[in-house]
């Protein structure tokens, strides 16, 4: 089911309500940067919050971790990452735009050539023999193929050498493996469990865009779960079936999600899934499980020296964890549930703009709104209340409707209104965003009420 929206319409509304600003604005921007406003802060925090309750809090055998951004080089040795995390970039010499040559074969054959197993010698081949044309220009004046490096490198000290070459890391998952045995250790914890952390990761990528779905700067949701093999499979299968229920759960439709299971694997790996999701560019990638084998434990005990061999206190048996790992974008998942709650809803004379967020993800829970400004004593008490337990907005200026609508655009779920009604007996109107229908309650009741609406599960 194709969805009616347009990237351009959230990026949109997300600048102009408060959600999402382009990053460093006021220079004109900085390609491929954004920046969360107050709306879209408090929207991505309650996206982390719900994951990390649902993967860390109510799971015994999960450990969180916040590991350094900044880690020894040698990691990224170990990982691969130094000598191949890289992608086979192309230079159109006529209009100067950069292609992935592995991007051009595959556009080309219509997926029917496998660029990932050829050099980059049989890649040039291949586009010289076929006459594949710059998509940009349609020229054809490549080029040679240059391995470009995913890595942002910096340097570490006060003197710029070789020595001191550190990266901003690429993934998250490494400060999971080199903590392996620290937490193993003081958690004394039993394989199978998992360690999982929340972070920022950053990828010099080649073809960003897409507003939020392809940054250079992202953060990454992920927890990698140490098991025997003969477990892994279910494992897999397991985290195949919570992640998708997850964000099913936060309100992405079912029909706007489907699993992916890669036909090609990297050489360690046994098994691959993506889940995706429809956005408005189509279906995309939003979520990815893999089966790493025990390949992310062995580079770390080869090129560490540490034993990483875990010794089973029931059987005695020693072995080297298998690795399933589960890796959602922060960014990436807030898009796809502001793609999702994004409705331009036809009322009898009006149209109105609603976020249909999830309460929980909601960024405020409550907006406070005297009917008239001289309520506004009685008002900012409720909102000294109610704020000490959610999120609370307070708004007394223009129309009771305007406010209304302003609450709907960025998802509050509830709207309570004091009127003069409520100096007399102290109760209030609470309207519901989604039905926008009214009842009235004593102001005592009102954090209960709110408090059993806003609960994920
Ligand atoms: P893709 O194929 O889209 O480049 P990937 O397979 O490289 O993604 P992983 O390394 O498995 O992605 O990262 C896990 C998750 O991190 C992805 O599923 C995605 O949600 C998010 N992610 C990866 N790269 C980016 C990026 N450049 N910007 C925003 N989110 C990203």
């Amino acid at each position: 089911m194709e969805k009616k929206i347009t990237m351009d319409t959230i990026v949109n509304h997300c600048k102009t309500r408060g959600f999402v600003f382009p990053g460093s604005e006021i220079y004109d921007g900085f390609a491929n940067t954004w920046d969360f406003g107050p709306i879209g802060v408090e929207l991505k925090n309650n996206i982390k919050r719900a994951w990390w309750k649902r993967f860390v809090q109510e799971d015994k055998n999960t450990y969180g971790v916040d590991a350094a951004i900044l880690m020894n080089p040698h990691v990224w040795e170990a990982s691969g990452h130094v000598s191949s995390f890289s992608d086979p970039q192309m230079d159109c010499k006529q209009c100067k735009q950069r292609f992935r040559a592995d991007n051009l074969i595959e556009a080309h054959s219509k997926g029917t050539v496998v660029p990932d197993k050829m050099t980059n010698e049989e890649m040039e081949q291949y586009i010289a023999d076929n006459k594949i044309k710059c998509p940009h220009c349609g020229g054809f004046d490549w080029t040679k193929i240059r391995n470009f490096n995913l890595m942002f490198a910096t340097s570490r000290g006060t003197i710029e050498d070789a020595s001191a070459k550190v990266y901003l890391r690429p993934e998250t998952c490494q400060g999971e493996y080199v903590n392996f045995l620290n937490v193993q250790r003081t958690m004394r914890a039993k394989v199978p469990f998992a360690i999982a952390q929340i972070g920022k990761s950053f990828r010099n990528e080649i073809t960003p865009g897409n507003f939020l779905f392809r940054t250079v700067e992202f953060e990454q949701m992920e927890l990698q779960k140490f098991c025997h093999e003969k477990d892994s499979m279910n494992i897999y299968a397991d985290y195949k079936a919570r992640a998708l229920k997850f964000i099913e759960d936060l309100g992405l439709a079912a029909d706007h999600l489907r699993y992916h299971d890669h036909d090609k694997l990297a050489h360690y790996a046994k098994a691959a899934c993506d889940i995706q999701y429809l956005f408005p560019i189509g279906w995309q990638e939003l979520n990815g499980i893999h089966h790493r084998g025990t390949w992310d434990l062995s580079r770390h005990q080869e090129f560490s020296g540490k034993n990483m061999i875990y010794t089973d206190p029931f059987t005695n048996e020693k072995f080297l964890p298998n690795v399933i790992e589960y890796s959602i974008g922060a960014d990436r998942l807030t898009l796809a549930i502001m793609c999702e709650a994004y409705d331009e809803e036809q009322l009898e004379n009006d149209t109105r703009i609603v976020m249909h967020l999830h309460p929980a993800l909601a960024p405020y829970k409550v907006a406070i709104l005297p009917l008239q400004k001289n309520l506004s004593e009685k008002a900012n008490e409720v909102f000294a209340t109610l704020s000490k337990q959610f999120m609370c907005t307070y708004d007394e200026a223009g129309s009771i409707g305007k406010r209304y609508r302003r609450q709907d655009e960025i998802g509050t779920p509830f709207c309570v209104t004091i009127d003069f009604d409520s100096l007399e007996d102290n109760t209030v109107t609470i309207r519901d965003r989604d039905t926008m229908e009214q009842i009235r309650l004593p102001i005592d009741q009102v954090a209960e009420y709110v408090e059993k609406r806003i609960k994920f599960n």
